[in-house]
């Protein structure tokens, strides 16, 4: 079932990018796998989202190549949960992109809990998308952690998780 207009025949790459990324709910359901939350359950607990609308994305982005489907034992019965393939990976500087501009220009209703991404090789807070300019390292998932908003306590270390 299609989301809206389909724009992956598009010449421009931003706009077939768009056409898997431009769903508010996909940006989302991305950030929860990065910080772990892999299972349907829990991807619906941390977006906030409708079961139907976590469902429908996450058929979407594993027919688009963004993740993979990994089978475990749920209480008995098998079910799966996503792991991120390459190209799903490759979205890291993305979603550090919309962080970093919404924490510039969409501001938080408590500006102590925002979203903050390190990097891990030097503990700094790049002020870049996808690489540390302090040690010269690409932001990769091996090399970068967040403390996210509604837990701005806890590092999480994306690769560990
Ligand atoms: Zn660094």
């Amino acid at each position: 079932m299609a989301l809206r207009s389909d724009l992956s025949g598009k010449a421009c790459p931003i706009a077939r990018s768009v056409d898997i990324l431009g769903d508010p709910w996909v940006a989302l359901i991305l950030r929860e796998v990065f910080g772990g939350n892999r299972r349907f359950d829990g991807i619906v607990a941390g977006t906030g989202a409708a079961e139907s609308v976590v469902s429908s994305r996450l058929t979407m982005l594993v027919e688009r190549g963004l993740l993979d489907k990994r089978p475990y034992d749920g209480q008995g019965r098998r079910r799966d949960e996503y792991v991120l393939t390459d190209a799903g990976a490759d979205t890291l500087p993305i979603l550090h992109a919309l962080a970093r501009w919404g924490n510039a220009h969409a501001p938080a209703p408590d500006p102590v809990r925002r979203m903050r991404v390190f990097c891990l090789t030097c503990g700094g807070e790049p002020p870049s998308a996808d690489w540390c300019p302090t040690c010269g390292r690409a932001l990769t998932v091996e090399t970068t952690g967040w403390r996210k908003a509604r837990t701005p306590e806890v590092l999480v270390r994306l690769a560990e998780v």
